[in-house]
Order: C-alpha cells, then structure tokens, then sequence
C-alpha cells in the first residue's frame, strides 16, 4: 500500500516486536525505514534523510541518548526532528531527552492513537517550516537576510526597544561604483564580488541579535539592537576598512585586491511611542546619501 504522505519516519528499535508494530502503526501514512541499533541508525539517518526519527533509548550496543548527541552533531542530521521513545516512565529520562535536542517523547506501551497524533503534530510543524522556506526569508546569493525578513526583524526589534525603552543603531551601506564594476568584470565577476561583501558583513555582525541583510542590487543593512552611537561608528569603519581591503577571488580562481569601496549610514535611536521605523530608515539613507556626496568611501552618522 502506498503512503498516503510524502513525509518519511525513521524508527529505531533494537526489538522486532517494537519496529513492526510501529510500522504497521505509520506505514499507511508515511514511508518507514527501520533501524535495529545505534549505529544502524546513524546511517540511515544519514543515507534516507528521514524527516523524522523515532528512537527507542534502552538498546545493547549505543543508547538512545547517544544515537540523539551524534545525530545533533552532524550537519547532515541535526536538524531532523527526533521523539524519544521510552519505557521508562522517569522524568529524568524525558528531561535529558529534550535537553539534548529531542522534539517530544512517546511512552511504551503503544498506544496506536497517541503515536499517530504525536507524530501528525511534528509533521505539521515541518509543514509550516517548509512554507516559510518556500516564501523566502533569505536573499539567494548572498545568504543573508532579504528584504521582507529585514522588514519583520526591524518592527519587532522596533517594538522591543520601545518596551524595554532599549537602543537600536542601523548602517546603510552601498557599494561605491558597483555598475562599474559590473560592467567591466562582467556579473558573475560582481555576484563574486557581493558574495564576499555579505561575507564580511556577516563576520562583523557577530552577535545573535545582528541582523545583515541585503536590502537591494548592492546595497546592504545592519540592524544592531542594544548597540550604541559610539560602536555603531566604530563597527561602521571596520566594515567600511574590511570592504576596501578584502580579496576577492576571480572566477579563474587567482586572487586579486578589488579596488572596490563602500559608502555607509549610520544612525542610531532609542524609540518611543509613535516613532516611526520608517523615518529612522530614512534619516540613516540620508547618512548614506551625504556619504555619497562628500565623494565616498566613507561613513556619515547623524551625530555630525
Ligand atoms: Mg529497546
């Protein structure tokens, strides 16, 4: 009989009885791979990319938890959603699980319903995660943050530092002359070119609560929550030094120092009731402007 789902379930059992009840249990919804050990396991997870795991914890060779620290481990598996199944009934048991990463946990003895339901729910999780994908929060090239992401991030933090009456500073950065470059390197030459600009970016914009993103053609922003005038600047001119003096590879592979400069924004709020973000992204492309006009390559904050 054929699954009535696209999704796949990798259940992890080393006793028979277990991985064929559990697979009479899923197999009419979704396709099931089985594994009878730890390290089983750990290669099928690998080969099959479930999109969810079931695994038992009490087994011989590896325990549950193991296979689940491995798994976290692993670039290739450690975003697969994994629901412990245990007979024991300890907390200490379901506690350790979900610290290690585990999404949810099953109790045995089955029960035929609650295992469907647990399961349906973290399908439905992954749904909602794909759409989110699918709707594109991230600029294909770069990586980095897109528009419509910088958007949300920008009125939440907004609303945050309204709350917590907290900081908030943002650069506006523009590549100096990029058609230029364009035209004469060619565009591949120039995606090369923004790829390694983002690059830089993202190295700088450290902390969890950065946020690059590029807003446009050549043009970038940094959302720095909780960051003050003072190191706004500061970070502004080290983008704007390791912007004029990256390496960016050519397409042949040889390395050449771009001559290439950028112009930035800076600005910096502390917002309160009925402040506008859109103003405070006006004011900081008014910098990027003036920037431009005092002949680029340089950084202009509203502080001068
Ligand atoms: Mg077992």
């Amino acid at each position: 009989m054929e699954p009535t789902s696209n999704y796949s379930v990798l259940i992890v059992d080393d006793e028979r009885a277990n991985l064929l009840l559990l697979n009479q249990i899923l197999s009419g919804e979704y396709r099931v791979f089985t594994a009878k050990s730890g390290a089983e396991a750990l290669s099928r997870a690998e080969n099959e990319s479930p999109d969810l795991i079931l695994l038992d914890i009490m087994m011989p060779d590896m325990s549950g938890f193991d296979v689940l620290k491995q798994l976290k481990e692993d670039p290739a598996t450690q975003d697969i959603p994994v629901i412990i199944v245990t007979g024991l009934t300890g907390t200490d048991d379901e506690e350790k699980g979900f610290s290690l990463g585990a999404v949810d946990y099953i109790t045995k003895p089955f029960k035929e319903a609650i295992v469907k339901a647990r399961v349906k729910t973290h399908m439905r999780i992954l749904d909602q995660i794909r759409t989110l994908e699918r709707l594109g929060f991230s600029d294909p090239l770069t990586k980095l943050a897109n528009r419509r992401n910088f958007g949300r991030r920008l009125a939440l933090e907004w609303r945050k530092a309204i709350r917590d009456r907290a900081l908030i500073s943002f650069l506006m950065m523009d590549l100096d002359k990029f058609k230029n470059y364009n035209d004469f390197y060619g565009h591949t030459q120039g995606d090369i070119l923004l790829k390694r600009a983002a690059r830089v970016l993202s190295e700088i914009a450290s902390s969890s609560s950065d946020l690059a993103a590029r807003l446009g053609g050549e043009e970038f922003g940094l959302l720095m929550p909780g960051v003050n005038a003072t190191n706004a600047l500061a970070i502004a001119e080290k983008i704007r030094l390791d912007i004029g003096t990256m390496r960016v590879p050519t397409i042949d592979g040889s390395k050449v120092i771009t001559s290439i400069t950028i112009s930035i924004g800076v600005n910096t709020i502390t917002p309160v009731k009925n402040d506008s973000p859109k103003d405070f992204i006006s004011k900081t492309y008014e910098c990027l402007i003036a920037a431009k006009a005092a002949g680029r390559n340089r950084v202009v904050s509203d502080l001068k």
